[in-house]
């Protein structure tokens, strides 16, 4: 299984991205509007600069405070994000989200942004698979 698979059982979608002056509290509307844990920041709207998740604005809230809401988005962001490609293999990407303790991944061709996988993206496709794999060993076996 390869991260275009995955990308393709998601439905295409378009990635949701802000620009790095957008504030905190503007992408908190927007994680909870869209119900997801992350945004990429991109200047020009098809890149990868940077990455907001909930949990960088859970840390600064708890660090700093209820001011950190003013504050834009590259200054939360983690920069030069891990980047995977489509045909990287869902085991390498879950490898690297593991050893990273990350559960986003942008994904890039030619250094544009294409789209973007979650753990939860992954772990669904590879459960799936497992799942068709398990009924054709069991339909060898049955003899079907
Ligand atoms: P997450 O588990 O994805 O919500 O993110 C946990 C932490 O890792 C946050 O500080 C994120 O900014 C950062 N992060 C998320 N995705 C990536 C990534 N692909 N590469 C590097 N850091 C990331």
């Amino acid at each position: 299984m390869i991260v275009q698979q995955i990308l393709k059982s998601k439905g295409g979608g378009t990635v949701i991205t802000v620009s790095p002056e957008t504030t905190i509290t503007e992408v908190t509307k927007i994680l909870a509007e869209k119900r997801i844990g992350g945004v990429i920041v991109s200047k020009p709207g098809d890149t990868a600069d940077g990455i907001l998740s909930e949990r960088d604005i859970v840390r600064a809230l708890s660090h700093r405070g209820a001011g950190i809401l003013s504050d834009t988005a590259e200054t939360l962001m983690t920069r030069n994000p891990v980047c995977c490609e489509r045909a990287d293999t869902a085991d390498e990407v879950l490898r690297r989200m593991t050893d990273g303790r990350f559960r986003h991944m942008p994904v890039v061709e030619d250094g544009k942004l294409v789209g973007i996988v979650t753990i939860g993206d992954v772990v669904k496709a590879r459960l799936s698979q497992l799942s068709m794999e398990r009924d054709a060993l069991e339909g060898m076996i049955a003899g079907h």
